[in-house]
């Protein structure tokens, strides 16, 4: 039984038993962030290994490619407390 209980805007809820432990209990979306993490670092790993053929054909499929690797790379460093 919790003494305190609130639900996040993500749907996530924090709660604090009488005996003082805490525990959250994750909403879908942070409930499934490692298997995320992990498969987004797979993805990132392919991407690198093609990306300067991809570069090399230039337009908007480059610029796409070359923004989504930033995006992806952004985001495990955040992850990884790296920012
Ligand atoms: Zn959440």
């Amino acid at each position: 039984m919790a003494k305190f209980k609130r639900e996040l805007p993500c749907g996530c809820i924090v709660a604090v038993d009488y005996d003082g432990n805490a525990r959250v209990i994750y909403c879908s979306k942070h409930g499934a962030a490692p298997d995320l993490y992990d498969a987004l670092g797979s993805i990132l790993g392919y991407a690198e290994e093609r990306e300067s053929e991809i570069l090399k054909i230039g337009g908007r499929a480059a610029k796409w490619y070359g923004e989504a690797i930033n995006k992806a790379r952004k985001a495990l460093a955040n992850a990884e407390g790296e920012s």
